[in-house]
């Protein structure tokens, strides 16, 4: 039988499956992304209890099947080593840590290594829990998350002539190059561009280097902001995220791309 292995755990969603088990999608900190079924999971009671929904924060304990893409989950347990989330007492948590979730799953792989996901995810699940949900913390988050999956948006400078950006002028986001343009250089750039005000473009260039608690406390960029990114997101994914709806609708000023 292969060896048990452990790692810190966030559960990113989880189903039923058959009459006593349970499907679940994890973002390890050790070994990324892993899809598990845990045998039994609802008469066991004791080696499970609540760990295997989403947003739970546990040791997981697994062992990998010789065959097959499901891990064997055979506990899951509370540390005081890791953070709990409070999530769902409040409906804007509960639809900016639904995105939060899906997000990652849609921007990670299975068998990659995701230690730098795991961390920004945790430190923005926390954040939510205990500071509430907010559209700059979104904000932040979708940054920091791009930038971790090899996506780090410019928007403190201009792509062609790294002239940094101004508060009174306006950039151009082009989704293909990742950034912006300044006005000087727009002409000279054949791809499409949406247009963002200078405060905009500064306050996501300062967005994606603050802390996500420092980011909660921080006055959100503006509507064309959130739609800059809604439109890189959907650039790189290849579905529209469910939640995505649900988190512009609780979340008033997100983008309706
Ligand atoms: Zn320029």
């Amino acid at each position: 039988m292969p060896a048990e292995e452990a790692s810190a755990a966030i559960v990113l969603r989880a189903r039923d499956y058959s009459e006593s088990d349970r499907i679940v999608t994890l973002l390890t900190r050790d070994f990324g992304k892993l899809g598990g079924i845990a045998k039994g999971a609802k008469a066991s009671r004791r080696r499970f209890e609540r760990k295997l929904e989403p947003f739970s924060h546990a040791m997981l304990y697994f062992r990998r099947r010789p065959h097959g893409q499901l891990v064997f989950i055979t506990r899951a347990e509370a540390s005081a080593e890791l953070r709990p989330f409070n999530i769902d007492d409040d409906l804007g948590k509960i639809a900016l840590g639904s995105y939060m979730l899906e997000l990652t799953e849609a921007l990670t792989s299975e068998g990659a290594e995701a230690g730098g996901a795991y961390r920004v995810l945790e430190e923005a699940l926390w954040t939510v829990s205990e500071r509430g949900a907010g559209l700059a913390l979104r904000q932040g988050f979708e940054l920091k998350f791009l930038r971790w999956a090899g996506f780090g948006l410019e928007f403190a400078r201009c792509r062609q002539c790294a002239a940094a950006t101004a508060e009174d002028a306006p950039a151009y986001f082009i989704v293909s190059r990742g950034g912006i343009v300044c006005a000087r250089c727009r002409p000279g750039v054949p791809e499409g561009a949406l247009r963002l005000e200078g405060q905009s473009a500064v306050s996501l260039a300062r967005l994606a280097e603050l802390s996500l608690a420092d980011a909660h406390d921080t006055r959100p960029a503006g509507a064309d902001a959130a739609l800059a990114i809604s439109r890189f997101l959907s650039s790189v994914l290849d579905r529209r995220l469910r939640s995505a709806a649900f988190v512009d609708s609780v979340l008033p000023g997100g983008s309706r791309a």
